[in-house]
């Protein structure tokens, strides 16, 4: 029996990590929660898988709570330091790593620190701080399972092989809902939120959208698998069939293929490393009939570049990217912002900052205070 902790249990990731373990009750049992406010959906979780205790992003979510939840037996836990207990719980054996934004990154830490192994979906936390991260689940003997469908795909391409043999590994990309649309200025977030291929939380659509959240893989997979990120290619691939690719010396390519599903790539983290039955609906390729790759256009994505600047500057600098990105995002989502703004704000924040190479974690929580900070003050 694996025992599992969720760390945003209420977005579409934990759902779907929930739908997972509730076909496999003999194999997960849920021993924690966290979530944000969304306490009507935590409360059903609760009733439903019995966690012996759960956080709450604030007070007033915790009062709520504990209303809906009158006689059952349940720790409520809140903030960031509930959070930080939830993740570091004894008795847990996999900690999956799914709120969005760098509101993760405290309590992932905690749990590396505490050598829980982690399944990560929150990638925000790895491009923050990736060096410190990898570096701490080195030190503690930490497995972290990458729950990005991209990465997972990576993951499964590169198991069991030497680093010596991969050339370049080839991130693919839906492209979003404006691949080849000309007017890009006058897209609204309602529009913005279709996304054409994958059902997900409002932050990762937008990023999906702009081609940040193809610049956040890059960082992401850069220090995942120890890859630089010139030898990481994006490549559009509208149908989102091929997850992404690894190229070896002798020029070969292994591809990992499904229908996009994220159950798929979280069962395969639950289980690791044994494989679950029946996970999602089987690849019917002559049904698919062709696949389609083409380059991404980075003069109407600046995203994208300012991701690779980022890793390549290093230091601060991806953590501030990531925390003007939020800004920006929730700029947009709330109107203040257009959707061209987005890279504006981000070029504007990483220009203005110095950037500390070989950061400490306080570093990184400093730098992502001053990143999300000069964003507010271009973008409110
Ligand atoms: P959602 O927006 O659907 O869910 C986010 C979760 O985080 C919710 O449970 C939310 O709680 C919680 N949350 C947000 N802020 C806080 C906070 N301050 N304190 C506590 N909890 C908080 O996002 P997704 O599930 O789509 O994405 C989650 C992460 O996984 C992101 O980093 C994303 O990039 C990554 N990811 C997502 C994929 C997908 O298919 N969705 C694919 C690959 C990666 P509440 O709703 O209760 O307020």
């Amino acid at each position: 029996m694996k025992r599992i902790a969720i760390l945003g249990s209420t977005g579409s990731i934990g759902v779907n990590c929930l739908q997972v373990i509730q076909k496999h009750p003999q194999r997960f049992k849920v021993r924690a929660l966290a979530a944000g406010r969304n306490v009507h959906l935590l409360a059903e979780q609760v009733i439903e898988f019995k966690p012996e205790a759960v956080s709450v992003r604030d007070a007033d979510a915790a009062a709520q709570l504990e209303e809906l939840l009158k006689g059952y037996n349940v720790e409520i836990l809140i903030g960031e330091q509930g959070h930080i207990r939830i993740a570091s719980m004894a008795d847990v054996d996999l900690l999956v790593s799914a709120m969005v934004g760098v509101a993760g990154l405290a309590p992932t830490i905690a749990a590396i620190k505490c050598g829980r192994d982690i399944a990560l979906a929150n990638k925000e936390t790895l491009v923050a701080a990736g060096s410190v991260m990898m570096d701490l689940a080195k030190e503690h003997g930490v497995k972290i399972l990458p729950i990005d469908s991209e990465h997972s795909a990576i993951f499964q391409c590169i198991h069991g092989r030497d680093k010596a043999e991969i050339r370049r590994i080839i991130l693919t990309a839906s492209g979003g809902p404006f691949c080849h649309r000309k007017d890009l200025e006058s897209i609204t977030p309602a529009d913005a939120l279709k996304h054409p291929t994958w059902s997900m939380g409002a932050k990762i659509t937008i990023d999906s959208a702009t081609l940040m959240n193809k610049g956040l893989e890059v960082i992401e997979a850069h220090h995942l698998f120890g890859i630089p990120a010139e030898d990481i290619q994006v490549v559009v691939h509208p149908q989102s069939i091929i997850h992404s690719m690894v190229e070896l010396i002798d020029g070969g390519l292994i591809a990992q293929l499904s229908v996009p599903d994220m159950k798929a790539p979280i069962a395969y983290c639950l289980s690791y490393p044994e494989r679950l039955d029946g996970v999602i609906e089987r690849l019917n390729l002559t049904a698919i009939g062709s696949l389609s790759f083409e380059n991404p256009d980075t003069d109407r994505f600046p995203c994208l570049q300012l991701a690779y600047d980022a890793v390549k500057i290093g230091g601060t600098m991806p953590a501030v990217l990531n925390a003007a990105n939020e800004v920006a995002v929730s700029g947009f989502l709330a109107q203040r912002i257009g959707f061209m703004d987005i890279p504006r704000v981000i070029k504007h924040v990483m220009e203005s900052h110095n950037p500390i190479p070989y950061p400490a974690i306080e570093d990184i929580f400093a730098a992502t205070e001053w990143g999300k900070d000069a964003a507010h003050s271009i973008s409110s």
